[in-house]
This record gives C-alpha cells, structure tokens and sequence, in this order.
C-alpha cells in the first residue's frame, strides 16, 4: 500500500480524482482557417485573421478534426452523438484576442466511454469517460524573463484540441498514472497526435478531493495544472491528498483552487483561487453549422481502427506465447513492438522476446540511441540467433557479435569467421578433449567418484578452456557425465 494510502486509511478518508486531457490533434491545418497545424519558432508567422479572432473573419470547421475525435471516441468506447453543436466559452486573457473560445458546452461530440486501466492489485477498473469535445487552443503567453514585459505569439491559437474528461473513478496516484499512460497509448497508436508530454501536445490536468468515507457528498477541489510528466502528476497526486488530509485534520477548510507543481520544493503551490464557478456565458457559436454525423460515417471510421493497445496485448500473447509482463512492454513501445514482430517474422524462435528485452533494450539505454540508429537490424538479431540455435555459435560468441554488430555493422556470418567464433560442435573433437581431460586429473575423478558432484563443473571449465570457450556447453557437460561414468 502506498504512503498516501496508508495516511487516507489512518483518518478514515478516500480520495476522488477526475482528470481532463488535452490532446493537440495532428492534422494538416488548424481547425477553422487554413494556417498550417505545425510547430512554428517565429512568433506569430502562421497566423491569419481568423484564428487571431479579426472582427468579422468567419471560421470554416475542418472536417478531420471530426473524424479524428469520432475515432477516439470509438476507441475510448463513448457513444457518438449523432447531433452536436460548437459554443463560444466566453473570458478575457492576452492569448485569446477574440475573448472567446470556440469549444463544446452541453451537446459534446463523443459520451459515456470508458477507458480499462490495471490496478495496483493486478485487477482491470474501468474509468469512466463522461465526454470528448472539441475545442480550439489558445496562442501562448511569453512572459521575459530579464525585465518586466510580456509577449503574445499566436501561433499556436486555432490548433484542434480534444478534451476527454473522465468521471471522478480514479481513486489514487497509482490509477491517476495508469489512466494516462493507457489513454497516452490510445492516442498514439490512433495517431491522430504526437500526444508529447514536453511539447503540450497531451497535457492533463488532475482534479482531487478528498472526504470522510461516511460523507455523501465531494469534498471542495483543487485542480493541478499543466504538469508535463507521468512522474510528476504522481508525485503532485501525492502531495496533495496528503496536504488535504492535514488540512482537515487540523480543521483547515479546503480553498478550491488551481494550483501548479514545483519540481525542486517538490510542493504544490497555489496558482489562482476559484471562490465561484466563473461564468462562461457560453451561448451556440453562430457562425459554425451544427455538426451531423450519420451512422454510416461511424460505421466506417470504426471499420478502419487501426489495432489498440489492449487488441495488441492479446495477439502478442496469443500469437507468439508471450507473458503479460513481455507483452506489456511491448505494447508500451510501438517501434520496439514493430521491432520484436520483424525479428520473430524473420526467425521463429522463443529466445527472440528475451534479446529484444534484454540485449536490445539495454544496449539502446545503454547507449542512449533509438532504434532507428540502431545497427543491428530485426533480421541481423534474426541471424544471430538462428547461428546460436543451430549450435554454430554457443551464447557467449552471440553476445559478442551482438555488440561487435551493434558498435561497428557487418553481418553475422562474417563477424562469425573473421573472429573465429565457431563453436566446436562435432561430438568427436569434444569427446577427444573430456577423455584427455578426465585421463589427466585422475585425482579430481576419484573425488567425483566419492560423492562430490560440483566436480563436474570442474571439468566442463576446463573443456570450455580448451575450447577457448567455442564448445558448446550442453554437449560438453553430457560428454564429461558419460565418460565419468565409465
Ligand atoms: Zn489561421
């Protein structure tokens, strides 16, 4: 049980958690003008007058934006609504020059979803999905960090932004990360996003309470905003119940509040108070028409999903006997997925999930390289291993040409030869080498004789010695027993 856990079971509290995600969608223009939807480094450079809000410009809906938030909501398992409308949400701030934004208020495209998560325990929870909107994001605010002004740059307003806000089901920091990685993944493997946590391409923001176990009602709220990592949302999660916990306990009331995390005090500190709901004044967006999706548009994005993320755990179990754990780790890293799927293609064999795991994992982190960069190829790891399977090569002459390939290039084959790695495989040669062995240390026979058995081991080192280390150690072993036994 985690620290936070134990401190909600010692006063008799639980904790509630909602979280809102934004997702930048990745599509070729903004949402209702034609500036492109790419990151631009010169301020204001990709703008026109309707995504800076000039008075009379009229926005024109991008059509992918709705097919990309039709497929998430099918992917999250929401009901589509066949009717939904866009709203002006109404506030004043530099990066919104209109002083509205054009999102969705009470007819959201997508409802009612849900998202599988698997908890601490092992056990699967469903966390409930209450709607995916759309809306348009905001330029962004550069405050100088060497005097006293700040700057607008509008580049970003009018990106396509999805929010999907879950109902309050995440019960700690545990789920809270859970529910992120696993909607993260949902997103990239649909790939209507970077979903890049640094960038604000998927940025999250957590809504916690806590009360009596016996109370009926919510305690008051306080959102966390704008923290750009797993990790971070975790550790802030934390901190938090356990300040409302100590709050209450000492008869505290509980400010609603937005508040931020500091990653050096590790603390979260207050960012702005929120006495009241504000008053949005949201009203229907006049100049865009009501969206309409028919049953046939649904039916068809539905009958195009790509494969998500919980389909490709059961494959890779089912189609090539890998455990959860393996799986897993594959799901979470599609090109290592990718990776392991053309190395297996290659050469069907069980030792390939536990080089990809082990060897090419390690040497990639290692090596601080992606797997692009990467010299040894699925079907060079296919080679290799197909060498070691054969009895070419025994597993210590793998790993070598592993790293020699991984360091230099060249294929397996030549590294093989130049280096003189091959095993000596004919029983012949091996048999010559444990009978001269065994006939030269009578002493150590007529102790294995007497009951002691690591003996054995003694005799297998030096056949590997004399090998110089290219026998293959099953067939040595069996060997060493055989004459042994004479
Ligand atoms: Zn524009």
């Amino acid at each position: 049980m985690s620290k936070t856990n134990s401190i909600l079971e010692m006063y008799d509290y639980e904790s509630t958690i909602g979280i809102e995600v934004h997702v930048q969608l990745r599509t070729k223009s903004k949402i209702f003008c034609s500036c492109l939807n790419t990151v631009t480094n010169e301020p204001n450079s990709n703008i026109c007058p309707v995504c800076t809000g000039y008075p009379g410009s009229l926005p024109v809906l991008n059509k992918e934006v709705i097919n990309k938030a039709i497929l998430a909501g099918i992917a999250t398992n929401c009901s589509i609504s066949h009717l939904s409308q866009f709203d002006r949400k109404h506030y004043f701030y530099p990066d919104l020059p209109k002083g509205f934004q054009i999102t969705q208020g009470d007819k959201p495209i997508c409802t009612n979803g849900y998202v599988e998560i698997k908890r601490e325990d092992g056990s699967t929870k469903k966390i409930r999905i209450m709607r995916i909107h759309i809306e348009e994001d905001a330029g962004k605010n550069i405050h100088s960090a060497n005097s006293n002004e700040s700057f607008v740059d509008l580049n970003r307003a009018g990106t396509p932004l999805l929010e999907i806000v879950t109902e309050p089901d995440i019960a700690n920091s545990f789920e809270a990360k859970a529910y992120l990685k696993a909607l993260r993944n949902i997103v990239l493997y649909l790939n209507i996003s970077s979903a890049n946590m640094e960038d604000g391409a998927f940025r999250a923001d957590t809504n916690i309470s806590i009360k009596k176990k016996s109370a009926k009602e919510l305690g008051t709220r306080c959102e966390l905003k704008n923290i750009n990592s797993f990790k971070y949302i975790g550790d802030a999660t934390d901190y938090e119940i356990q300040r409302q916990v100590e709050a209450l306990e000492s008869g505290e009331k509980i400010v609603q509040q937005t508040r931020l995390w500091d990653t050096q005090k590790k603390q979260t500190l207050p960012m702005r108070s929120k006495e009241e709901a504000a008053d949005y004044r949201y009203f229907q967006e006049p100049d865009l028409p009501l969206i309409e999706v028919g049953t046939e548009l649904v039916e068809r994005i539905a009958s195009n999903m790509p494969e998500l993320p919980g389909n490709k755990l059961q494959r890779l179990m089912n189609d090539y006997g890998l455990s959860e754990y393996e799986a897993d780790i594959l799901v979470d890293n599609q090109a290592i997925a990718q990776y392991f799927e053309d190395a297996i293609t290659a050469f069907k064999n069980k030792q390939i999930i536990n080089w990809v795991l082990r060897d090419v994992l390690g040497y990639l982190k290692e090596e601080k390289l992606t797997l692009a960069e990467f010299k040894v190829t699925p079907e060079i790891l296919a080679q290799i291993i197909e060498l070691l399977d054969t009895g070419k090569i025994n597993s210590k002459a793998a790993r070598e040409v592993f790293e020699t390939i991984a360091k230099s290039g060249g294929n397996p084959q030549d590294i093989v030869k130049e280096k003189g790695l091959e095993q000596i495989g004919s029983a012949d040669e091996l048999e010559k080498i444990v009978a001269d062995i065994i006939a030269a240390n009578p002493g150590q026979v007529e102790q294995f004789k007497a009951g002691k058995d690591r003996i054995l081991g003694f005799f297998v080192g030096m056949a590997m010695k004399e090998t110089k280390g290219k026998g293959n150690p099953k067939l040595i072993q069996e060997l060493v027993k055989k004459h042994l036994a004479k």
